[in-house]
């Protein structure tokens, strides 16, 4: 997984700088509780998070306390009786919350790297608390109306641009979640965002009742093909299901698709396959189609109530791609020649069975088992061969090497104990400018797997930079799940972890670089925070990177050209069933957004859909409707599944700047720019905007088309 967890709202610190407090009086709310969650971080770098003061029994006091606190600078602000202005009101907003900013820093880490059963109570009880108390500041009519009167004096007036991008983001965000309607609208709004709520609910309990009802179990005849480690642990599962001496497939993608791909058993083959599709899609009482379409009704209400034509237009608006058009014609344009792709694959592996003498024509279910076969023919790649080239200190002392020649940052480990870490694991590092010496942030690497920390791999700040009230100094951290080496051994990580590394430190520079004045502006926008992220990885596979830190552990030699070459071209294989299935879902979700959900039947509608758009018959959706979580067990991806693409469009045209520079990937002027452009800026600046200041012109497909061994016409 790859995520980045942002701050809740605002971060600021309670103290008199700059603006709001010389000329105005402005009332604050001081701290009196002596929870040590709420506590101002002490100790060195403007002060560090108490780590070492962590206990669970203050949690939900201190996020509790927070909110009450924040709720209360909220309501001087929104009572203040001098006219609305930038300095009394959006300064103020961006101030507020500093205690419960610094609660919720402990709470993440409590819910990600350290979780325990008492945590997930604790998270329960306060779920529904945290959902009330930011409806509380998003239906504060007496602060909203300041925000518009600010909002429409910078019309007429503008205020300097970073200001100017602040106040029109927290406006329009305020403006969408229906601050803005009467008061009869507001409560019809409630009323559909609490509908709406218990429906994400039941769809998600109810894909997840399918995934655990339909399992598979295996004698030990049928397990042809399947690989040991894979046996091993379905016999492991059986056990723990009660059918101790079988093996059971589960209906979740971590079991079918291995399965899909290895297993020499055809019908067992389609049986899996036909219960994961099917999931949430199989007319009982965990059906999700109903609700699908009551979803889609109620969205569509929702943003009829602001003068919205459909859930798209209003979604997309503060989005990059900021129209379902512009997302549209990339997935339509991609999805042409991913198609004519999947062909190229399909009489790939139709050849592949005609020559074992399989008598099969290629369906669904044989698409990853054929693929695997053509891959091993076509590029043998052996892992452990690869991996012994991947060192994870060595990975890291890589990612530092490209920080200094791009961002000019230079690293430098702290001693233990010199500032509070929350597992004995976790490292922390110094990162300041190589010209001035300056201190720009701490960097924490927390890279181990164990009990309690959720799975994948994020980055998050602890603190952000902002300088309006003085500079603050960056928290940044990183987190894995590597396998910890014994005592005396080198941790070796495959390729795509490798991969994975940099991109989570590629997410860590973008905080650390931020030259940006307000927390606002270190707000994210979905279809362009994954971008700069992307991007990074593509230094892992630099000459500068290879020769210095891809070494063998043992020979200390570089991985040999050869290798890097059989790694770069595995990269494009079956990208014909990869993007095609992930652009079925993604087109299907834009499609679900723009129509008139009026009685639509999402089953009827899926498959006039892919008819229409001419879906290859061997694949289908990498979610189908009933089961597209992203979609519809919440809004997060509702209307915005195709923002993986549009950051991969960014990342393959960035890079194809760098490819072509005279320098290459490390060429200073286009380094300069990067960090200028696309990373300094975070959201103080328009990204399209931004993207256009970097490369001179809008971003085009046609480096992505290559990336992924597509013809560009
Ligand atoms: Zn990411």
């Amino acid at each position: 997984m790859r995520k980045t967890i942002q701050p809740l709202l605002g971060i600021g610190m309670l103290m008199c700088l700059f603006f709001s407090c010389t000329s105005e009086k402005q009332e604050e709310v001081q701290l009196t509780s002596k929870n040590p969650l709420l506590q101002e971080w002490q100790g060195p770098y403007g002060g560090v998070p108490a780590f070492d003061k962590m206990q669970l029994k203050d949690l939900q006091g201190a996020i509790e306390e927070g909110m009450a606190m924040k709720l209360k600078e909220i309501d001087i602000i929104a009572n203040n009786s001098d006219a609305p202005t930038f300095e009394n009101t959006i300064i103020p907003m961006e101030k507020s919350g500093a205690a419960l900013d610094r609660a919720f820093t402990y709470y993440g880490i409590w819910r990600s790297n350290v979780s325990s059963p008492e945590l997930r109570e604790i998270a329960k009880a306060l779920a529904p608390k945290i959902s009330d108390y930011s409806s509380k500041i998003k239906q504060n009519e007496k602060l909203f109306k300041r925000i518009k009167a600010v909002y429409e004096a910078s019309q007429k007036e503008p205020l300097e641009d970073e200001a100017q991008r602040i106040v029109e983001l927290i406006y329009t965000g305020f403006v969408m979640d229906g601050a803005d309607l009467d008061a009869e609208k507001k409560k019809q709004y409630a009323a559909i965002d609490k509908k709406l709520s218990s429906l994400y609910n039941s769809f998600s309990n109810n894909v997840l009742a399918d995934e655990e009802n339909y399992v598979v179990y295996l004698k030990k005849d049928q397990l042809s093909g399947l690989p040991e480690s894979f046996v091993k642990s379905a016999a492991k599962t059986a056990e723990e299901k009660g059918h101790a001496g079988e093996y059971a497939i589960t209906n979740t993608r971590s079991s079918m698709e291995p399965f899909l791909m290895y297993s020499d058993e055809r019908d067992l083959r389609k049986q899996v396959w036909t219960n994961y599709i099917k999931r949430g899609d199989n007319r009982d009482e965990h059906d999700n189609n109903k609700i699908i379409a009551e979803i889609l009704q109620l969205r569509n209400e929702r943003v009829a109530l602001l003068g919205y034509d459909n859930y798209a237009t209003w979604r997309l608006q503060n989005r990059m791609a900021k129209t379902p058009e512009n997302a549209m014609d990339l997935m339509e344009k991609v999805w042409v020649a991913s198609t004519a792709r999947v062909k190229e694959e399909v009489a790939d592996m139709q050849k592949v069975a005609d020559q074992r003498g399989d008598k099969i024509t290629i369906e669904p279910w044989d698409y990853r088992y054929y693929a695997e076969k053509v891959r091993k023919a076509k590029y043998d790649l052996d892992s452990d061969e690869v991996k012994q080239y991947l060192q994870l200190e060595k990975l890291r002392e890589a990612m530092f090497f490209v920080a200094g020649e791009l961002f000019n940052f230079q690293f430098r480990a702290l001693e233990e104990g010199k500032v509070p870490v929350f597992h004995e694991d976790v490292r922390v590092w110094e990162v300041s400018d190589k010209t001035s010496g300056d201190v720009i942030g701490l960097w924490y690497l927390d890279p181990y797997a164990r009990k309690g920390k959720r799975s994948g791999a994020w980055a998050t700040t602890y603190r952000s930079f902002t300088s309006y009230e003085g500079k603050k100094i960056v928290l940044a951290s990183n987190n894995s799940n590597f396998i910890k080496p014994a005592p005396g051994e080198v941790s070796l990580v495959s390729w795509s972890d490798a991969e994975t590394f940099f991109h989570e430190f590629g997410h860590a520079l973008h905080f650390l670089s931020a030259n940006v004045k307000y927390p606002t502006s270190n707000s994210g926008v979905r279809d362009y925070t994954e971008f700069q992220s992307q991007l990074l990885e593509r230094w892992l596979s630099t000459d500068k990177v290879i020769n210095g830190f891809l070494t063998h552990q043992k020979t200390g030699e570089p991985m040999p050209k050869s290798l890097v070459k059989k790694i770069e071209a595995a990269a494009s294989f079956n990208q014909g069933f990869n993007t095609t299935e992930y652009l079925a879902s993604a087109l299907m979700d834009m499609k679900y957004h723009t129509v008139d959900p009026t009685g639509i039947d999402p089953v009827k509608f899926e498959k006039e859909t892919l008819t229409a758009l001419g879906m290859p018959k061997e694949i289908v959706m990498r979610h189908r409707s009933t089961q597209f979580g992203h979609v519809f067990s919440g809004e997060g991806y509702a209307a915005a599944y195709y923002g993986y693409l549009w950051a991969d469009v960014l990342t393959s045209d960035a890079a194809e700047v760098f490819a072509n520079a005279p320098k290459g990937f490390y060429d200073k002027e286009v380094a300069d720019k990067l960090v200028k452009y696309l990373f300094a800026p975070r959201n103080a600046i328009d990204p399209a905007k931004a993207y256009k200041l970097f490369r001179g012109r809008d971003a085009r497909i046609e480096a992505l088309m290559r990336d992924r061994g597509f013809p560009t016409k």
